[in-house]
């Protein structure tokens, strides 16, 4: 029985309702008692987010555009959040400090960090709380990583008894300065306060009950996964799996601390486990697929002779400032899989370089591929997975263009044409569904 960690995410703190919500939950269980608030969500489909607004607010102020609108926003969202739970909220002392900044050119991590300060003292006065600010415990180096005297100082600030509330999002720079992890990165706050801690568990409410074995906006009637561990977690993560933000694992990882997720609205629902290792009882845990990616091939004869082919394409790609993500190898040809996004607008001089340096005898550069990663633990030693996928594929007619599988053993991954996306997670997840 240790302390409990609660980050609860954007949509659990809307409005005064989901506020009275979270409250009823901490206050269930004596044993959370380090909450991690994100700044407010959408209270519904044509609202906005705290934090899009504080980002509009900036950049408004930054072209010398009258941006009274984003902040008054902002003010009343505040001012009625208060007025709802019955509290002292002085919104006009923050928003005066928010504005001073802002005329000093405050940056946009400044800005965008804002939600989560005015939302994290708003609940500490709603819970009675310590209000411990990340911008004097959470730091990041000068390289913007961070920096690991972080969890010596947020622990000594967390040391005491009752309840502590500390802000996600963001900490600070050596130079004082404010910044904030990528979209998203109240999830990676949560793990750093777990651990900082010393925490049993990190429960990440949101507004979903945990993972399911594929995204339900494909396969509505997905399975929910039970349990996970932090790896096969990662894999799903890297391929478009959204549930939790990918970097959050990895300050609990090491302290094995498991990662809870659960619906906030649905307090009840098991939700998912995410735990350093399981029992695998099928081979297959889940499947996550994403578009976007664009494969190079290059062909040369006696390819494998070649000393430093490989090193010569790779270095190109340096060069770009290229990041890849799998390198299926035949004996006379290379292919690199990139997302588009790293490609850019270098495409065709990078194609230029690589032809230079390593004069192949075809190369090409096809956009257009979908990635798919079949992912579990369990598939280690199962004889029968991969062809187990690759017939349900070659039932429904869908064509493999690349496999590739880690040699852990604990993920195949393909690669399909863009538009037989969707279709092929369907068609995996029903062929590994029940599959044990
Ligand atoms: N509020 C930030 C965002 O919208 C961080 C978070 O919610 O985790 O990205």
């Amino acid at each position: 029985m240790g302390d409990i960690t609660c980050k609860f995410g954007g949509s659990s703190l809307a409005d005064a309702s989901c506020f009275r919500q979270v409250e009823k939950i901490i206050h269930a269980n004596p044993q959370r008692r380090f909450i991690v608030p994100s700044a407010p969500g959408k209270r519904d489909t044509k609202d906005k987010k705290i934090t899009d607004l504080l980002y509009a607010w900036h950049n408004m102020a930054k072209q010398g555009l009258d941006a009274s609108e984003p902040a008054t926003i902002i003010a009343e969202r505040f001012s009625e959040l208060a007025r709802e739970l019955g509290v002292h909220f002085d919104i006009e002392k923050h928003l005066a400090e928010i504005a001073a900044q802002v005329s000093m050119h405050a940056t946009p991590d400044y800005m965008a960090s804002r939600g989560e300060y005015l939302n994290g003292r708003l609940m500490a006065e709603v819970l009675n709380a310590t209000f411990v600010d990340p911008a004097d415990c959470i730091k990041f180096s000068k390289s913007g990583d961070l920096d690991p005297v972080t969890y010596e100082l947020l622990g000594q600030c967390l040391n005491g008894s009752g309840l502590f509330v500390v802000p996600g999002f963001y900490g600070s720079l050596p130079s004082g300065e404010i910044k904030t992890f990528s979209r998203g990165g109240s999830d990676i706050s949560g793990s750093i306060v777990a651990r900082a801690s010393t925490s049993a568990l990190y429960e990440n409410w949101t507004d979903v009950s945990g993972f399911r074995m594929a995204d339900p906006r494909i396969v509505p009637e997905a399975k929910r996964i039970e349990e996970i561990t932090y790896q096969e977690l990662r894999e799903l993560s890297y391929m478009g799996a959204t549930v939790l933000h990918d970097e959050a694992i990895y300050p609990v990882r090491e302290h094995k601390i498991p990662i809870h997720i659960r619906n906030t609205k649905d307090p009840d629902s098991p939700g998912t486990l995410i735990v350093a290792d399981r029992e695998s009882k099928t081979p297959v845990c889940g499947i996550a697929g994403r578009a976007g990616f664009s494969m190079i091939t290059i062909a040369k004869a006696l390819m494998n002779k070649e000393r430093g082919f490989g090193f010569r394409v790779l270095e190109v790609l340096e060069e770009f400032g290229i990041a890849w993500e799998h390198m299926p190898t035949g004996i006379d040809d290379i292919s690199l899989i990139i997302r588009d996004e790293e490609i850019g607008d270098l495409g065709d001089k990078m194609m230029n370089e690589i032809t230079k340096r390593c004069d192949p005898d075809e190369i090409s550069l096809s956009p257009g591929l979908a990635m798919i990663a079949t992912v579990g633990k369990g598939m280690n030693h199962h004889v029968g997975v991969a062809a187990r996928l690759c017939s349900a594929l070659a039932g429904a007619d869908i064509n493999i263009r690349v496999i590739d599988q880690g040699s852990s053993e604990m993920n195949i991954i393909i690669g399909v044409e863009e538009q037989d996306l969707a279709r092929a997670v369907r068609v995996i997840y029903y062929a590994f569904e029940s599959w044990t």
